[in-house]
């Protein structure tokens, strides 16, 4: 079967480019060129992956972003205009998977596609082995807890608000308590690739997380290895 990708942008000649070296890679391909349209093919076809520009009239690629995730899972990669970290950080809080900026060189999109797909199978084979196993669906840290099945984190049983890279960043942290984390090891883990030298984003997420736990509960989970990166201890 094959997989079939939409394509969701407003620049008819690039969508048009797209649409041609995504079929010639042996894809099935949808294209939609404004972001009310596009919501609705993501959400009523049977897709398998969203590239989504960030830039759309109707509805932006944000908001489209933010109204799929409340309904799917399906790998979303931005392509944006500008090379704006609070774009990117905008786009991965409202659930995409992955950014490409533009101009950008056709074979590095097609990698960031496979990826993106062998994620979205390996996430499927995960979750089962999960429900095999529910008791190793909580981490805990002293008061700290965190529910892979419930996608919640309490302190003390308060639930703090996290963001699904928020997520996934304190799950890679706490799955390896005590273990010297570089910047570079954690990209490749949360995100899924090297991030082509924007390693400052985790520095970013790592900040939201300190503020949302470590200070609001005057607690120190989180510490900096300065030079490296950063280890998770419970003391
Ligand atoms: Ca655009």
């Amino acid at each position: 079967m094959k997989n079939v990708i939409l394509i969701i942008e407003d620049e008819e000649k690039i969508a048009r480019f797209l649409e041609l070296e995504l079929k010639h890679e042996g894809y099935e391909v949808e294209v939609a060129y404004d972001g009310r349209t596009g919501y609705d093919k993501a959400v009523n076809g049977n897709i398998d992956l969203i590239i989504l520009d960030l830039m759309l009239p109707e509805l932006s690629g944000i908001e489209v972003c933010r109204r799929v995730r409340k309904v799917s899972d399906v790998p979303i990669i931005m392509l944006t205009a500008k090379d704006d970290i609070s774009d990117k950080v905008m786009g991965l809080d409202m659930g995409a998977d992955d950014y490409i900026t533009k101009p950008f060189a056709i074979e590095e999109l097609l990698a960031r596609i496979r990826t993106a797909l062998r994620r979205k199978s390996g996430i499927k084979i995960q979750n089962n082995d999960i429900n095999q196993n529910a008791r190793k669906n909580i981490i805990k840290a002293g008061n700290l807890e965190l529910s892979k099945d419930e996608y919640k984190v309490t302190y003390s049983g308060e639930e703090i608000n996290l963001s699904k890279k928020e997520f996934e960043l304190l799950l890679y942290l706490m799955e390896n308590k005590d273990i010297v984390l570089s910047r570079e090891k954690i990209l490749e883990n949360v995100w899924g690739y090297d991030f082509m030298g924007d390693t400052n984003i985790t520095d970013v997420y790592i900040r939201y997380l300190r503020s949302k736990i470590d200070q609001r509960f005057g607690m120190q989970f989180i510490h900096t290895v300065r030079g490296v990166g950063y280890i998770f201890k419970e003391k």
